[in-house]
């Protein structure tokens, strides 16, 4: 896109990139009328530009008018968009394949820490019995976890090892949402041969975000007789899902039991050590250094974020954009600068008493009312119990605090419940992961 001085100046100046994370970009914009207008008339523009920059694909870009002291403006950000503008022509990246994998979901770029090492060695077993043409050791893969935290990348590396070993071998690729509107459109239009033809007709069958079949009965019903018909001819099926099957609320039973057939493993957060291994393999990667500082940076960065990965390739991403746009090896003082949000939140965002309990009632099914009400019942005392904890552990919240929110109850209700879930905690390792997946689901949203 080429641009006259007048042009650029009136529609760029006072104009930068005010956040990034993942795949999300905010652009701070002077004022609503220069909204508008970039959000018309550039928008394709800038985000095939940040593509270039970023070198990851942007999904979202979003414009927020914000003030900025008028000197700093010009001088920072108008340089940003001509970089930008710049590299815009260049050819982006091709990043998907022909399969609708992509290409960056390997094995090799998978990097493997104590929390994903049982997942990964399944994933590995299972692409090279398919390349073998021996039996999967297990059928179906069930991966689960929390966001962020590379179901996806894990579960499209076997498709990706498999495809590249052996171009006869088909693979096939879909969320879970894909198959039901591929399912609810075959049959509106008369084309349910077709469907079964794709979704049958595979070696390896990839069903990412399972736990969205909540609810869908007829599709569940499909996927049911789908899975079946692969599973009888030895063909593999690999799922993921943020929780595993039995946490699924809404699924038919017997698709719960095929589910639990093969292998159920989960994928947990990164330690410190893994994720600065991560951070490192990202650069490789990119092909990017950041310079003499690198490894302080890089560890600054796994320190501040610790919730998941994608978060964490956010922060790297956004230091990338900032040493690209103000040249220069950056210090360590800059990087902190830069993620300096992000250390305040202690990498994770405020959360209100409010919003854990939604999440405990979505995480366990159940009526806001009912877990706020008086009854004992055993199903809504336990989740009861885990908000007190939450509300206690994560917020800080006082023990009144806490019987005050859960529909007026005794401080000494609440302190009780604090302790006994504390307690548990000690040897339940099915509850740590109830409230590991709990908190994941409350910060990310
Ligand atoms: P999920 O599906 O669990 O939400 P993704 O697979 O989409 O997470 O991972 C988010 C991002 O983090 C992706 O860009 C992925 O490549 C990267 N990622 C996650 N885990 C790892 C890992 N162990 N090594 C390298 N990259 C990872
Ligand atoms: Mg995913």
């Amino acid at each position: 896109m080429l641009l006259s001085k007048g042009n650029f100046s009136t529609w760029f100046k006072h104009t930068g990139i005010s956040n990034i994370e993942g795949d999300h970009v905010v652009i701070s914009v002077p004022n609503t009328f220069t909204k508008a207008w970039l959000e018309k008339k550039y928008h394709a523009a800038i985000i095939k530009s940040l593509q270039r920059i970023l070198e990851v694909p942007i999904r979202d870009v979003a414009y927020r008018v914000e003030a900025v002291a008028p000197e700093a403006a010009v001088a920072a950000s108008a340089p940003q968009f001509s970089v930008l503008l710049k590299t815009q022509a260049a050819p982006v990246r091709e990043t998907v394949n022909e399969v609708g994998l992509r290409t960056a979901c390997t094995f090799q770029n998978f990097v493997v820490g104590k929390g994903c090492e049982m997942a990964n060695a399944a994933a590995q077993a299972i692409a090279n019995a398919i390349i073998a043409g021996k039996p999967s050791p297990y059928n179906p893969l069930f991966i689960y976890g929390g966001v962020g935290l590379g179901k996806t990348h894990l579960m499209q590396a076997v498709g990706n090892a498999v495809v590249a070993a052996s171009h006869s071998r088909k693979v096939l690729y879909a969320t879970v949402e894909t198959f039901t509107n591929d399912f609810i459109n075959a049959i509106r239009s008369g084309h349910g041969k077709e469907f079964k033809d794709k979704y049958r007709g595979v070696d390896l069958l990839l069903i990412d975000d399972v736990q969205f079949i909540t609810g869908k009965e007829e599709t569940q019903e499909e996927f049911f007789h789908t899975f079946n018909a692969l599973h009888q001819f030895g063909k593999q099926v690999v799922m993921t899902s943020d929780r595993p099957p039995r946490a699924i609320s809404g699924l038919a039973e017997r698709l719960r039991t095929r589910f639990e057939t093969g292998l159920v493993c989960d994928i947990q957060n990164p330690d410190l050590e893994t994720r600065i291994a991560i951070l490192r393999s990202k650069c490789a990667e990119k092909e990017y250094s950041l310079g003499e500082k690198g490894e302080e940076i890089l560890h600054h960065i796994a320190t501040v974020v610790q919730s998941n990965v994608r978060e964490l390739e956010g922060a790297l991403n956004k230091i990338i954009a900032h040493v690209e746009l103000h040249p220069g090896s950056p210090t360590l003082e800059t990087a902190k600068e830069v993620l300096v949000g992000l250390a305040a939140g202690g990498g994770r965002k405020s959360v209100t008493p409010r919003q854990l309990i939604d999440a405990v009632s979505t995480y366990f099914d159940l009526r806001v009312e009912d877990l706020l009400g008086k009854s004992r019942e055993k199903k809504l005392a336990f989740p009861r119990q885990i908000i007190m904890f939450l509300m206690r552990d994560e917020l800080r919240c006082s023990f009144p605090a806490i019987g005050e929110e859960l529909g007026g109850r005794d401080h000494t209700t609440a302190m009780h419940a604090c302790e006994k879930i504390r307690g548990a905690l000690l040897n339940d390792e099915k509850l740590k992961q109830d409230i590991e997946l709990i908190k994941d689901r409350v910060y990310s949203v």
